[in-house]
């Protein structure tokens, strides 16, 4: 496993990882503009909100959640369906926490592509470094995630390629194991302590948040 906690990491490199997640747009044919800054909180639903880190600057985004703040870095898909949701069930149900949403196509789920992986890991670990984060929300949705279906299924529906219904158990249970694969790449044993793993799991018309171990 590559490891980037320590040294080495700067604000450069941060860039670089987020532009590695640029195209992600492209996935999907958003004709929004949906790129956000890490400042701000996601579009609302109907948008996707797809992460920039080059649209803040390094003295910005220390000032911002620097300082001592208490943090939670919520990662989480861009999905026009379940950005804004998700962003809002991390700050009702953390009141004392600052959250400094990341959100690219597929969430946390990287793990199929070990440049994206590695891209994640380097903003997660750049802030762990150097913001004070008290929670890491490591997300990801079902009902047809299409980051996942690019990264596993050559762009077939996540529920297609397990032959079952969107949102039907086995997606979401395969999905569990895709977020539970991806935080054990990017975070280590102590960090994980830490971690809060969320499903985002639509049923019908509600939306529910399914944590789990
Ligand atoms: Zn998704």
């Amino acid at each position: 496993m590559i490891k980037t906690t320590g040294n080495g990491l700067d604000w450069p490199k941060v860039l670089k990882a987020s532009q590695h997640f640029g195209a992600d747009l492209y996935l999907v044919s958003a004709s929004a503009t949906p790129k956000v800054s890490p400042l701000a909180a996601p579009w609302m639903p109907g948008r996707y909100s797809l992460t920039d880190f080059s649209l803040t600057d390094e003295p910005a985004f220390l000032k911002h959640y620097g300082g001592g703040r208490e943090v939670a870095l919520l990662v989480g898909c861009m999905d026009q369906r379940f950005a804004r949701p998700l962003y809002n069930w991390a700050v009702d149900t953390n009141p004392r926490l600052f959250i400094l949403p990341v959100f690219v196509a597929a969430g946390i789920c990287q793990s199929g592509d070990p440049n994206r992986l590695q891209a994640m890991r380097v903003i997660a670990q750049y802030c762990l470094e150097k913001l004070n984060v008290k929670k890491v929300i490591a997300s990801g949705h079902n009902c047809g995630c299409g980051g996942v279906a690019h990264i596993m299924f050559k762009g077939q529906k996540v529920y297609e390629a397990l032959k079952c219904a969107a949102g039907d158990k086995k997606e979401n249970t395969y999905m569990q194991n895709a977020i539970s694969v991806s935080v054990n790449e990017i975070f280590d044993r102590q960090q994980r302590r830490i971690v809060q793993k969320v499903l985002v799991a639509q049923s019908g018309e509600k939306i529910n948040f399914v944590t789990f171990r």
